[in-house]
């Protein structure tokens, strides 16, 4: 089945002459949609009816919001095959992956409207002048524009539109060129359970995506993506000074200075590093090994890598999909060819793989780089696909400075049993995310962000995403 949608505007499915097109990354012959761009009107059109939307939806009790949006998620759940399907045509994904992914977007979207009724953000405090009160109040921020990479189709979307909704205002989405299909789906089963024009979606990329951002009606922008967009975004919003919330690249770490059980930890780090095909923002990217546990190390995870089925997400049998564009794949083959020539050993992968019925399918061999010098591009850079890179380190000063050297600082990994280690990486490591003696998938209702290159502002999930959903207000009541 092909998808076939227009621009979601004020509740009506609009077409235009111009289209573009989408394919499966398993099978690139096949085309798997055709959406309508925008024009500059909808553009203004959308941001209007957002407008219009949130004056009468910020009016609603929290609970009433907060009720109707869990009704949109029990419709997610409900259509998780036909989302799930829709992730694994364009993004590539297994559908054990998708569903997945699904599951996870219901989770924190759950956790944030009832985070949403915590009522973060408001309190009481002493006041200075007898008599009167003081408080300090969230109000909803207005319009948003929530920004969307390919790798997370439904999650994404669903961790900004849930508190964007939840906190009292109108979103505007622009997913991915490569994968829109789910957020058209999202915009559909948000038909009759949210009020129209609170929950739209416009197609394109950077043209319409700037289009947005810098839309003089909007309040907000949340985006997820590179540093380089994330940077554009910024730029773009001096024009509106909208406030922004950025979620970026990483080049996270997983360190192994010890473990009692060595085959565990490698299980965990594979996993962490390989699962969607590497295309999580959170992947383990380099493994930063002790000098006496670096043999090991390349041979256990060159061994899991080497073992895992990489084919169509279509097909059960299959572990790992594709990569999800051309250019992406090109970038992660041009990434391994310098590494090869910085001096890095290939110890499993390396290479394009062809696999049958899925013809000039973007599949590339699940890839360990072993030897990898710590100054190379394979050690610092945002790889975005299924590879690792072994560095080793001789103490623990160096290993933390390594870890520390990259301009990213999203989410990193620990492997120890040394409580002292241990304690130093916990307030040393500069991530926004760090795990002990597991790898670095995150929970559905703890923060989720970055620091440095890999985030800007609030964080999403928790407690600090009320500062970006919302404006704070500080109130003197007299007598
Ligand atoms: P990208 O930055 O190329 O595109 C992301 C989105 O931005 C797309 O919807 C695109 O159309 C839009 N866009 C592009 N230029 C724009 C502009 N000038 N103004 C407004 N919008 C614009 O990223 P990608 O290739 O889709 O995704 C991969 C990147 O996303 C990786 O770097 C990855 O690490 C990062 N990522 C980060 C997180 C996180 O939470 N930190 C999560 C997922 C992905």
């Amino acid at each position: 089945m092909k998808f076939t949608y227009g621009n979601l505007i004020g509740g009506v499915w609009r077409d235009t002459p111009s289209t573009f097109h989408t394919m499966n990354p398993a099978r690139p012959s096949q085309c798997a949609g055709t959406y309508a761009l925008p024009t500059t009107g909808m553009v203004d059109e959308a941001v209007e009816a957002a407008a219009d939307a949130q004056r009468a939806w910020r009016k609603l009790p929290a609970p009433e919001r907060c009720a109707a949006l869990a009704r949109f998620v029990d419709a997610i759940e409900a259509n998780r095959e036909r989302l799930a399907h829709a992730v694994t045509v364009e993004q590539g994904k297994t559908l054990v992956e998708s569903r997945g992914e699904i599951a996870k977007a219901c989770a924190e979207s759950r956790f944030m409207l009832q985070h949403v009724m915590t009522g973060e953000g408001t309190r009481h405090v002493p006041a200075l002048r007898a008599g009167v009160r003081n408080m300090v109040l969230r109000r909803p921020r207005g319009v948003i524009v929530a920004i969307t990479p390919w790798n997370f189709p439904v999650m994404t979307p669903m961790r900004k539109i849930a508190p964007a909704l939840g906190f009292g205002n109108a979103v505007i989405i622009k997913a991915s060129e490569f994968t829109p299909a789910a957020a058209c789906i999202l915009g559909e089963l948000a038909a009759g359970v949210l009020p129209d024009g609170l929950l739209q979606v416009l197609h394109g990329g950077p043209d319409i995506g700037n289009a947005l951002v810098s839309h003089p009606g909007v309040h907000g922008v949340t985006f997820t993506g590179s540093v380089g967009t994330g940077k554009r975004i910024v730029a773009a919003t001096a024009s509106n000074l909208a406030e922004v919330s950025l979620e970026l690249g990483g080049k996270n770490a997983a360190v192994i200075h010890d473990a009692d059980d060595l085959d565990a930890c490698l299980d965990q780090v594979a996993n962490a590093a390989l699962m969607c095909t590497g295309q999580r923002c959170t992947a383990v990217s380099r493994v930063l090994v002790r000098r006496e546990l670096r043999a090991q190390v390349a041979q256990g995870l060159a061994e899991r890598a080497g073992n895992m089925r990489v084919g169509n997400g279509l097909d059960a049998a299959t572990q790992l999909g594709p990569i999800t564009h051309r250019a992406q794949l090109d970038h992660v083959m041009s990434a391994v060819s310098k590494a090869r020539e910085e001096g890095a050993r290939v110890a499993v992968g390396g290479r394009r793989l062809e696999i049958e019925g899925c013809e000039g399918g973007y599949f590339f061999a699940p890839t360990v780089l072993d030897g990898v010098r710590p100054d190379s591009a394979a050690a610092r850079e945002e790889i975005f696909g299924p590879v690792i890179s072994i560095v080793e380190y001789e103490s623990l000063d160096d290993a933390l400075n390594l870890l520390n050297s990259v301009e990213y600082g999203l989410t990193a990994a620990f492997f120890s049993n040394d409580a002292k280690a241990i304690a130093r990486f916990v307030e040393e490591c500069e991530t926004g995310m760090l795990h002990v003696n597991h790898g670095t998938v995150p929970d559905s209702h703890m923060p989720f962000g970055g620091i440095k290159a890999s985030g800007v502002g609030a964080y999403s999930v928790g407690p600090s995403a009320a500062a970006f959903y919302t404006t704070e207000h500080a109130v003197y009541l007299g007598k």
